[in-house]
C-alpha cells in the first residue's frame, strides 16, 4: 500500500484488505507465530526478528494495522490498556506535570495518583470540555495533556483540535485515550494530537475475550521512544491475543455502526422516561458538547449513561440487578450489552467527593449497548423500570404498614 493510501485509509474495505495474506502459504488469516526466539544466520543477522519480546510477526501485523487506522506512523501493542498508558507516563520525569480530564478512567486515575505521584509526577485534573480551564491550569511544568473524549461515564466531549493548539503553544504532548470512540469514529492524530492510546479490550477487540492495549504516535521519533519502553519494560501483547485483536478489528466498522444506531435509540427512550433524571449521550442535541462531537467524530458511540430521579445508591442497585439482556459487569464495547453502576464499580477508587464533583452521582448508571436487536434492548430496560417501580411500591406499603 502506498503512503498516500495509508494516510487516507479509514473505510471498511481498505481496512479489511490492508490485513496481509500470508506470503508463504497463502493463508487468509494472519498466522500466529507462537515462538520466543528466531534462528539467526550469523550473530545479528536475521529476518527482522531476534527475540519475541522485541518483536513478533503476528504483533507486527496488529501494530501496523492500528497505526494505519489511527493515521499515525507507529503502532505499539501492550498486554493491557493500562500497560499502554503506563508506557506513555514513562516518557516523563520527576517534577513533570500531567494535566488530565477530571472524570478520567478509574484505572488511569489510580495509576497516575497512587503509583506515579510517589515518583514526583504532579497531577492536575480539570474539566477539559472547557478549553479555558485547560489554559488556566497549564504551568511551566506541564508536559502532558491527557484527554478522554467521550469520557467515562459522563460522556463529556473535549475539543481535540482546540486543545491540540493549546498543547503545541505550551510545548506539551497531547495524548487522547480513544477507547470510547474508536478510530472508526474519531482519529485524534488528524486533529493535532501527538499520541493515541486504546484499551484494545473494548471496541477494538469487540468480543469481551481479551485484555490488550495499543499506542499510536503521529511522529516516528516519539514512536521509537515508546517502542524502546515497550521492549525495556516488557509488557508486550502475546501472539495469540494479537491475533484475536486483529480478528476483532476486522469487523470494527460494522459493529460500531450498529452500536451507534442502538445507542441513540436507547438514549432517546431514556430521555422520555419519567423515572430518568439526566441522560448523557453526545448524540442528543441536548448534550452540552453535541456540536463539538458532531464536528470531530463520525458518530457518537455505544455508551449511554443516565441518572435516576431517585438519586440514591439503592435505586441504582435495584435497577442494575433488574435487567436481563444487559448483564451486570465492568467493561464495555463487546457484543453483549452490559450495565454498570460506576459509583460502586469502575469509579470506586475515586474518592466520593471527587467522583460527585465530576458528575458521577450516586444513581448514575452506565450502559454499554451491544449488538442485540435495538427493540429487545429497549424492552429489557422498560422491564427493569417496571420491576424497580414495583419494588419501591412494595417498600412503601411495608413502611406504611409499620
Ligand atoms: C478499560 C479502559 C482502560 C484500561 O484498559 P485495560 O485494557 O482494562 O487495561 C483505559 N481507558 C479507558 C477509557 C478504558 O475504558
Amino acid at each position: 500500500m502506498s503512503r498516500a493510501n495509508c494516510l487516507t485509509m479509514c473505510n471498511a474495505t481498505e481496512l479489511i484488505h490492508s490485513i496481509p495474506v500470508d506470503a508463504q502459504t497463502g493463508a487468509v488469516s494472519v498466522p500466529i507465530y507462537q515462538t520466543s526466539t528466531f534462528v539467526q544466520e550469523a550473530p545479528g543477522v536475521n529476518k527482522g526478528y531476534d527475540y519475541a519480546r522485541t518483536g513478533n510477526p503476528t504483533r507486527t501485523v496488529l501494530e501496523q494495522l492500528i497505526a494505519k487506522l489511527e493515521k499515525g506512523t507507529t503502532g505499539i501493542a501492550f498486554s493491557s490498556g493500562l500497560a499502554a498508558i503506563d508506557a506513555i507516563v514513562k516518557l516523563l520525569k520527576t517534577g513533570d506535570e500531567i494535566l488530565a480530564v477530571d472524570d478520567i478512567y478509574g484505572g488511569a486515575y489510580r495509576l497516575f495518583t497512587s503509583v506515579y505521584q510517589q515518583f514526583g509526577i504532579k497531577l492536575n485534573f480539570v474539566d477539559t470540555s472547557d478549553a479555558n480551564q485547560v489554559i488556566n491550569a497549564i504551568t511551566p511544568h506541564t508536559k502532558l495533556i491527557w484527554l478522554e473524549t467521550p469520557t467515562n461515564p459522563t460522556l463529556k466531549i473535549s475539543d481535540i483540535a482546540t486543545i491540540a493548539k493549546i498543547a503545541k503553544a505550551n510545548n506539551c504532548l497531547l495524548c487522547v485515550d480513544n477507547t470510547f470512540a474508536s478510530p472508526a469514529l474519531q482519529q485524534p492524530l488528524t486533529l493535532g494530537a501527538d499520541i493515541v492510546v486504546h484499551s484494545g479490550t473494548k471496541y477494538l477487540g469487540g468480543h469481551s475475550d481479551l485484555i490488550a492495549g495499543l499506542v499510536v504516535t503521529k511522529e516516528k521519533e516519539l514512536g521509537d521512544r515508546i517502542k524502546y519502553l515497550q521492549n525495556a519494560c516488557g509488557a508486550i501483547l502475546a501472539p495469540f491475543d494479537s491475533w484475536l485483536l486483529i480478528r476483532g478489528i476486522e469487523t470494527l466498522h460494522l459493529r460500531i455502526r450498529q452500536h451507534c444506531h442502538s445507542a441513540l435509540a436507547v438514549a432517546e427512550f431514556l430521555s422520555a422516561h419519567p423515572a430518568v433524571d439526566k441522560v448523557f449521550y453526545p448524540g442528543l442535541a441536548s448534550h452540552p458538547n453535541h456540536e463539538v462531537a458532531k464536528k470531530q467524530a463520525k458518530g457518537f458511540g455505544g455508551i449511554v449513561s443516565f441518572t435516576l430521579k431517585e438519586d440514591t445508591n439503592e435505586a441504582a442497585l435495584a435497577f442494575v440487578t433488574s435487567t436481563s439482556l444487559f448483564k451486570l459487569a465492568e467493561s464495555l464495547g463487546g457484543i453483549k450489552s452490559l450495565v454498570s453502576h460506576p459509583a460502586n464499580m469502575t469509579h470506586k477508587s475515586i474518592p466520593a467527593e471527587k467522583r460527585r464533583a465530576a458528575g458521577v452521582s450516586d444513581s448514575l448508571i452506565r450502559l454499554s449497548i451491544g449488538l442485540e436487536e435495538t427493540d429487545d434492548l429497549i424492552a429489557d430496560l422498560e422491564d427493569a423500570f417496571e420491576k424497580i417501580t414495583l419494588k419501591q411500591h412494595a417498600g412503601n406499603q411495608r413502611a406504611a404498614a409499620c
